[in-house]
């Protein structure tokens, strides 16, 4: 398996030279040459495999370059009992006759991310020490994803991370689940302003191509490759272990593969495009539901065929903040695969967003066609949706669901049709965000017995002022030069 730009400026290059990069040189996203395709015969036999096994199964159709027995044991190592809490590793819960929660956030920072991101730890180690490289991961974060890279790269050989978050502004949660780690590759940097100050600083650094270079400065968003990868695992899972029951009343095996939905709280685009592969691989989903809470972009492009990412004045903070963006930054792949993946359409596509700040399609025959063929619906929530949505589901279910989870309950609704399983994701655990279930149910929200002591733990951090020059100086005096 080779890998490709959107926009057609890269050569067809190997897993292995892709994993480590962020976008394409030509500014695109990496996705593969095709989407192998599996029959049914072929997916009914991972039917019974452990989560690793499948996990291998799916793998090494795009991890073509490595031995199979590397990319097994480091499979192996991270999806592990002790690092999600199940054997399943994404157990179902049946809700009611159609309705299941698929659990992908039993991970070690309670959200879905640490199952692609733990995984891309140990991918990491493992091509660094092969290459004697190292590499200093720099980040921003507002709390998901700057813990969730910490966990997975803590202790790992060939790698520091470098994580910028704004001080006083992460929930006592989030900062105590990210200063308490009191690993030698790790630096917490709390910086004085907001979120775009930290993100700021961290595009700063990695403008300046001679320091970056220098000092290997990397990073781990979500476009990276191998974390959807990762993610189409669970599609798979939870395909099975909802049709399981369906399959054993079956006689002979001449009807069709069950069908089943499935309704993604959406953000970045990450989560739901891992579906779409799934779908694009043979995995018999009906329908892929988005879900957006009250920053609707995508909602909006599934609705009009027009794109428009917003300014960040207009981006709303929310009780959902982990869906809170301004574009969704893995949406260019979804529309290569509409623009049956051409490479000169799509980059145009993306200069009109440059240049005029939007697209659209609407007018374009195909537009209807595609969205039909790939079977992508959506809907948009609301913080009066999400409450609402939180009370009834523990008053019929007795669950407590956080508030991206509730979103894409509240959404899928829309979206229930008879005889087909509906699988939400859940994206988070309630215990982060016990401000809103307070809210929603008076009482606060479970937490996790690995976490109960959280905040009493130590802490280590650094305090720094908005000063890229001191930032430099930082990394400098911590992470070795080429
Ligand atoms: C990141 C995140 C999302 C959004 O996922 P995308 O892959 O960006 O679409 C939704 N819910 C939670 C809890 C998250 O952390």
């Amino acid at each position: 398996m080779r890998y490709i730009s959107t926009r057609g400026g890269l050569t067809p290059s190997s897993f292995e030279s892709i994993l480590l990069g962020g976008l394409a040189p030509d500014g695109g996203l990496v996705v593969p040459e095709s989407y192998p395709r599996c029959d049914a015969s072929l997916i009914e036999s991972w039917r019974h495999l452990s989560y690793a096994e499948l996990a291998f199964e799916i793998l090494r159709l795009y991890v073509t370059d490595w031995p199979e027995s590397s990319l097994r044991a480091l499979i192996d190592k991270s999806y592990t009992l002790m690092a999600f809490g199940s054997r399943e590793v994404t157990p179902l819960t049946r809700l009611d006759e159609q309705r299941y929660l698929l659990r992908l956030s039993n991970g070690p920072t309670l959200a879905f991310k640490d199952i692609a991101m733990q995984l891309l730890g140990n991918l990491f180690e493992y091509v660094l020490l092969k290459r004697g490289e190292h590499l200093n991961i720099l980040g921003a974060t507002s709390g998901d994803t700057g813990s969730a890279a910490e966990y997975a790269m803590r202790g790992k050989r060939g790698v520091r991370v470098f994580m910028l978050s704004p001080h006083g502004k992460m929930s006592a949660f989030q900062t105590a689940q990210m200063f308490s780690l009191l690993d030698q590759n790790i630096f917490n940097i709390a910086l004085d302003g907001v979120f775009d100050d930290a993100q700021d600083l961290v595009k700063a650094v990695s403008a300046d191509l001679a320091f970056k270079d220098r000092y290997a400065i990397g990073t781990v968003n979500s476009i990276n490759w191998a974390r959807v990868l990762a993610q189409v695992v669970y599609y798979f899972k939870g395909y099975f272990a909802a049709t399981t029951s369906a399959m054993a009343d079956r006689e002979g095996g001449s009807a069709k593969p069950p069908e089943v939905s499935f309704c993604v709280p959406s953000g970045n685009f990450g989560n739901i495009l891992a579906g779409h592969i799934a779908r694009q691989m043979g995995l018999p989903i009906r329908r892929l539901v988005l879900a957006t809470n009250e920053n609707n972009v995508l909602d909006e492009f599934f609705r009009t065929g027009r794109y428009r990412p917003r300014l960040s004045n207009e981006t709303r903070q929310t009780s959902s903040p982990s869906m809170d963006i301004s574009k969704a930054s893995n949406f260019e792949r979804y529309m290569f695969d509409l623009l049956d993946r051409n490479p000169d359409e799509t980059r145009r596509l993306w200069t009109q967003v440059d240049e005029k700040g939007y697209f659209d399609v609407s007018s374009d025959q195909r537009w209807q066609t595609q969205l039909e063929r790939f079977g992508m619906v959506s809907g948009s929530s609301s913080h009066g949706l999400r409450i609402e949505t939180i009370k009834e589901v523990y008053a019929r279910y007795n669950e407590v669901i956080d508030p991206h989870t509730a979103d894409g309950l509240a959404v899928c609704k829309d979206y229930t049709e008879a005889g087909i399983p509906m699988i939400c994701l859940e994206t988070a655990q309630p215990a982060k965000f016990a401000d809103t279930i307070v809210e929603a149910l008076g009482i606060a929200p479970p937490v996790p017995s690995a976490f109960q002591h959280l905040q009493q733990r130590a802490q280590r951090f650094c305090r720094m002022p908005r000063d890229l020059a001191m930032l430099k100086t930082f990394i400098r005096s911590n992470a070795p030069a080429r």
